[in-house]
């Protein structure tokens, strides 16, 4: 939209710079972008946002797909594309990883955990993830993310409105104030089948997994198929009064 190309050309004269903002500058930008990019396409917020914090930027992937990370391969070829490695993810998951490395212009970081699954259970006791799954969550994915993130200003999701009532609200840009950081979801207001129409058109890899009944994929201890009818991420932490791992709330 013309609102959100204004606010590129505001921003983009810091793109070089990659010094640290402060929270207050930050909340600032992103309570603007936030009205000036609702609309925009998901290429436009794309390039506003690598414009606007040029090294200080990564992309987040749980590679059950790459969309976002081919998106913004095509306006700021090498962005770094951080993939929290729990120890715990499925064969075809890491297989997407490695496929997304090999073939996109993107650098690829994993994010391992500080302790390994085996140190994990020798400290907790083994399947915590069955026991008390925040404090997997949070040992396995929370702190490592925010150990990623502390080398940047703004972190791009994959979060749509559409996959959950919880995400019914998703913003494009916001001020996670808990972390001070901004964070950018371009295709929060795509539906699946706009998802499916780009994966076609840019053979973007996906997740085998979605070819053999699963509709969100996490770690394999705390993912199961879906069935038809139910919401797309019913499959995570089926047993449990949990539906997010904490990355986004
Ligand atoms: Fe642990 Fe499950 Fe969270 Fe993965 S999704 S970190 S296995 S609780």
């Amino acid at each position: 939209t013309a609102a959100g190309l204004g606010l590129v050309s505001l921003q983009g004269s810091r793109a070089t710079d990659p010094s640290r903002r402060s929270a207050d500058e930050l909340q600032s930008i992103a309570d603007a972008a936030g009205v000036a990019l609702e609309g925009a396409s998901a290429l436009e917020i794309a390039k506003w946002a690598t414009d606007t914090f040029g090294a200080r930027f990564c992309v987040t992937s749980s590679m059950a797909d790459a969309v976002v990370a081919h998106l913004f391969s095509r306006v700021a070829p090498g962005v770094d594309v951080v993939f929290l490695d729990t120890g715990l993810h499925f064969p075809e998951t890491l297989k997407v990883r490695d496929t997304v490395a090999a073939t996109m212009d993107v650098t690829v970081r994993s994010i391992r955990p500080r302790m390994t699954v085996g140190q994990q259970d020798g400290e907790y006791g083994p399947r915590l993830f069955a026991r008390s799954p925040d404090e997997c969550c949070f040992m396995r994915k929370v702190e490592p993310l925010e150990r990623a993130l502390s080398e940047y200003d703004a972190w791009a999701t994959g979060l749509r409105r559409d996959e959950s009532p919880t995400r019914a609200g998703t913003p494009v840009v916001s001020f996670d104030a808990r972390r001070g950081k901004i964070k950018v979801n371009p295709i929060a207001a795509w539906t699946q089948p706009e998802v499916d129409q780009y994966i076609s058109r840019w053979n973007v890899p996906v997740n085998e997994l979605f070819q053999r009944g699963y509709t969100s994929i996490g770690c394999w201890p705390c993912t199961r198929r879906t069935t038809a009818g139910e919401d797309p991420r019913a499959g995570r932490w089926a047993m449990f009064e949990k539906t997010e791992c904490g990355l986004h709330q």
